[in-house]
């Protein structure tokens, strides 16, 4: 029997298949499309002829493909779902909460371990020391898959037994990646509008780096602790600035969706008396939109590991 089985041989699954043969691991892979797993072959993985071949293979059955519904679809054939019985189904495709418990509940109903993962790296990054990947489940399980899993992320981060942990800490990174994105896309339209060069914007980002993580650690800080009165620069200062950014976009032509956006945000928090506070106060505008802090306190209070949170603040 194999060490580990990859199912999934897109960008990231090829990646886990590659990480693991360089580590020693004897890798079974399948994938959908049969002739992106025959790459990995040549490489020194064996292709199984079934996704059920494939799951027979290993004690270690990582799944890595677009989303839960793609793997619920492969997983969910009686002959597959009968070869998972004994085995650690290891979940690394990106997914919610609730798909994580749902996938969770099903796979133990079949006799097998359950470990759900969520992958805060690119695929050039799988296999090294700055490759973080997110797991909860319970700690046997997690014990079986371990070894590989160390050897695919040096930033392997335990996140406990409540198997929708690690995919709600990847939408909360993946919130704040996401508008920083669009952020740097306006950023450089302002570069472009104004004659500047945008790779030079992007190098003056990368040397802020270190101050944008510190501010990142504060602002989690001022939120989890509802400490917002001590402003450094209030959110009536932040709201300003922000609102010039309306002003410019329309002054120099350029798409003004982005800015207006926030700066929305900003006046209805200001609007709702939290001008005087710190910038993070926008969160009480979002918190009465709908949802609850019962979630987030339950997180702060489970205490991550040191190890954890330096990861995730670097990057
Ligand atoms: P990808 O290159 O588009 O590969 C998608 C994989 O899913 C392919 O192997 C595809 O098979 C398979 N698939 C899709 N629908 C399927 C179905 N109905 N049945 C069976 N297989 C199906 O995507 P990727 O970049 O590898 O991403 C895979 C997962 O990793 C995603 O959940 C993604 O969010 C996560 N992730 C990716 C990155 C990244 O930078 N790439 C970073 C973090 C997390 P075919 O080849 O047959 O189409």
């Amino acid at each position: 029997m194999g060490d580990t089985t990859i199912i999934g041989s897109g960008e990231m699954g090829s990646a886990l298949a590659r990480a693991l043969l360089r580590g020693g691991f004897s890798v079974t892979v399948w994938n959908r499309t049969t002739a992106k797993a025959e790459a990995l072959v040549e490489e020194g993985a064996t292709l199984a002829a079934s996704a059920a071949a494939a799951v027979s293979a290993s004690p270690i059955v990582i799944v890595c493909v677009s989303n839960y519904a793609a793997t619920r679809e492969l997983l969910q054939t009686p002959a597959v779902a009968e070869a998972l019985a004994g085995r650690v189904l290891v979940q690394l495709s990106t997914g919610t909460p609730k798909e994580a418990r749902e996938l969770g509940a099903w796979a133990r109903a079949r006799g097998a371990d359950y470990v759900d993962g969520a992958i805060l790296a690119w695929p050039r990054q799988i296999g090294g020391p700055s490759a973080v990947i997110l797991v909860s489940g319970e700690a046997p399980a997690l014990a079986r898959a371990e070894v590989a899993l160390r050897c695919l992320a040096g930033g392997l981060t335990p996140m406990g037994a409540e198997l929708g942990s690690s995919a709600a800490l990847f939408a909360a990174v993946l919130a704040y990646l996401a508008m920083r994105w669009i952020g740097i896309c306006h950023g450089a339209r302002i570069c472009e509008a104004e004659g500047l060069g945008v790779a030079g914007f992007g190098e003056v980002l990368a040397g802020l780096a270190g101050a944008l993580a510190e501010d990142a650690r504060h602002m989690g800080e001022v939120i989890a602790t509802g400490r917002f009165d001590r402003p450094e620069s209030t959110l009536a200062t932040a709201g300003g600035d922000v609102a010039r950014l309306v002003q410019h976009a329309e002054e120099a032509g350029i798409d003004a969706e982005v800015p207006r956006f926030a700066a929305s945000l900003f006046r209805r928090a200001i609007a709702a008396g939290y001008g005087a506070e710190e910038h993070a106060a926008l969160v009480k505008v979002l918190r009465k939109a709908g949802g609850a802090a019962s979630r987030a306190a339950r997180s702060d209070a489970a205490g991550w590991g040191d190890a954890a949170v330096n990861d995730l603040q670097d990057m």
